[in-house]
């Protein structure tokens, strides 16, 4: 575990560190409280601290004042180092949020349970916070594909809608069915089917930007939120997620099969003022347009009604269902 220790006193230092890396801890060593406040302070710090109280320019009862405050995660654990005569001012460095303290010259025992002690919490408190992660993976992630689920799908579009009103900006939205993919659990099983879902998911979430969004609307259905685009962007991020789906075979046991899926997109234009679930409506009739007209293919109709006539001369004979 990484340890940081601050202290002024060369030969003092020397020794805590020394004693420290002999139990097998990873020492951060800072000269002053200064020093110490920024160790603190950046990424992957140590969580377990050992600061001594009279440092020049800052005190270690300062420091420990200024991380408590910044009130961040992971929680640092802050042993204080104190001479005899601060031993009476004790209340004062636990108030300033120290959690356990240790008089000099330190006695090795004494600072080893103490450090025990520290561990203990530091460990727990890095337990629950995989915990309370891995909850959070859980209620917001699908479990198969891991990308968004459908209730936080369906926030991310609304907060964008909320954001696009306040920016006059276009938001996309696209709505995606795989196609015939019954007969894929049908010939090869549902295992086969679900390993097609995580693939199809892949392949769609690498084409978008960073800034968009993709979930798991329901079985074979997927939502995705294009925040900026207009019509025509909307059609292109369709276009490259539908090409870069059915490029190339999905291995299956010793088969191969070929999956595509059907895109229906629809716009919330600058100043358009609506809600999630018109656009979500509207995206699911292009969806039915592009089943109905032959699968595979993407269709953007415009949140009043009617067809893009720009998009509109791609079409290729429809198919009857
Ligand atoms: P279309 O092109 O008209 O969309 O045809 P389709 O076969 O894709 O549509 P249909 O609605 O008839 O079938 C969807 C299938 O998706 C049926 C259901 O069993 C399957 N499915 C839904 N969720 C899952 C899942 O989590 N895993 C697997 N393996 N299959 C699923
Ligand atoms: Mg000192
Ligand atoms: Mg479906
Ligand atoms: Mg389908």
């Amino acid at each position: 575990m990484k340890i940081l220790i601050a202290e002024d006193s060369i030969v003092s230092r020397h020794l805590l560190e020394a004693t420290l890396r002999k139990w097998g801890y990873e020492v951060v060593v800072a000269c002053d409280g200064l020093e110490a406040l920024e160790l603190m302070q950046r990424e992957n710090a140590p969580n377990l601290a050992i600061l001594d109280w009279m440092m020049p320019g800052m005190t270690g009862l300062e420091v420990c004042d200024r991380i408590r405050r910044r009130a961040g995660e992971p929680y640092t654990y802050i042993l204080l180092l104190t001479s005899k005569s601060q031993k009476e001012d004790v209340i004062e460095g636990m108030d300033a949020g120290a959690d356990d303290y240790i008089t000099k010259p330190f006695d090795q025992h004494e600072l080893q349970v103490r450090l025990r002690a520290g561990r203990r919490l530091v460990d727990l408190q890095a337990e629950l916070l995989s915990a309370r992660e891995a909850l959070r993976e859980q209620a917001t992630k699908d479990s198969l594909t891991h990308l968004w689920n459908r209730n936080s799908i369906l926030e991310i579009l609304s907060r964008e809608l909320v954001r696009a009103a306040r920016e006059g900006t276009s938001v996309g939205v696209v709505m995606v069915d795989l196609d015939h993919f019954k007969s894929v659990n049908d010939n090869y099983g549902h295992f086969a089917g679900d390993a097609v879902l995580s693939e199809s998911a892949r392949r769609m979430q690498s084409t978008i930007r960073q800034y968009d969004a993709i979930g798991r609307y329901g079985g074979e259905e997927f939502l995705v939120i294009l925040p900026g685009c207009d019509e025509q962007g909307c059609y292109n991020q369709a276009e490259r997620m539908r090409k870069n789906l059915a490029q190339a075979k999905m291995s299956l046991n010793e088969s191969t099969v070929c999956v595509t899926a059907s895109f229906g997109a629809t716009v919330a234009l600058p100043g358009q003022s609506r809600t999630a679930e018109s656009l979500i409506r509207k995206a699911d009739e292009a969806l039915y347009l592009a089943k109905r007209l032959g699968r595979n293919r993407v269709e953007v109709l415009p949140v009043e009604s009617g067809r893009l006539a720009a998009i509109s001369e791609q079409e290729t004979e429809p198919v009857a269902q």
